[in-house]
């Protein structure tokens, strides 16, 4: 059992996955610090609580992805591909700078979403040391039988977590359908502002609708079908 949960701030805020199997529970992805109660409550409405919690999966290392994580048992592993993993533990930065953010602040859209951020903790530290990549490509033993897909764009190491036998695609802001800065809905990409390579972020979605799966998850809006390639 797939479930999508968005922030309390609406799915366009933040949203993540909660996969049930058995008696154990999967998280895609996890929102922010602000939402780690929401994190919480979504995982109990399904029945089981944070100690049934076997592993978390990450698309990316933003703020808004790994907040909610907090929440959680230090013991509980995180997992994305190697090299979100190193961004995970904070060997390196990719995110939007205030440099740029600033010039954007003048979209009432940008500026509203900033102060929003700002309240639900997005500027603390959410370093994760003991994030560990995993091979992709590969299904994993884990409640779903999950593969990372690579999907490098809003990340260089952005991966998007693919359950075949579902067919649904946990796409992170490798695809978005929904975000607080863009005035549309529906499958889209986020704002080249957020992009860290816009050309990998085009190709990473090409990507993601060749692949057998007709539930889109995103990282931010609501769950949309998308038709699988013939
Ligand atoms: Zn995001």
């Amino acid at each position: 059992m797939l479930r999508h949960h968005g922030s309390r701030r609406g799915t366009g805020f933040a949203a993540w996955t909660v996969v049930v199997e058995g008696t154990d529970v999967l998280l895609v992805d996890s929102g922010y610090p602000g939402d780690a109660e929401a994190l919480v409550a979504s995982v109990t409405a399904t029945g089981r609580s944070l100690d049934d919690v076997v592993a978390v999966l990450v698309t990316h290392a933003h703020v808004d992805h790994v907040g909610g994580l907090a929440a959680l048992p230090d013991h509980v592993p995180v997992l994305s591909s190697q090299g979100e993993a190193a961004h995970l533990r904070r060997e390196f930065l990719e995110q939007l700078t205030p440099t740029t953010l600033a010039t954007r602040l003048w979209r009432p859209r940008v500026a509203r979403w900033t102060v929003d951020v700002l309240r639900s903790g997005g500027l603390r530290d959410v370093a994760l040391p003991r994030a560990a990549g995993v091979e992709t490509g590969a299904r994993l033993d884990l409640p779903g039988r999950p593969v990372a897909v690579p999907t490098p764009g809003h990340t260089s190491g952005h991966v998007a977590w693919h359950f075949p036998d579902d067919g649904v695609v946990a796409s992170g802001d490798a695809v978005v359908t929904a975000h607080p800065t863009s005035a549309r809905t529906g499958a889209q990409l986020l704002d080249a502002m957020f992009q860290h390579d816009p050309a990998a972020a085009e190709a990473s979605l090409a990507a993601l609708r060749g692949l057998d799966a007709d539930r889109l998850f995103p990282g931010h809006g609501p769950p949309v079908r998308w038709a699988p390639p013939r």
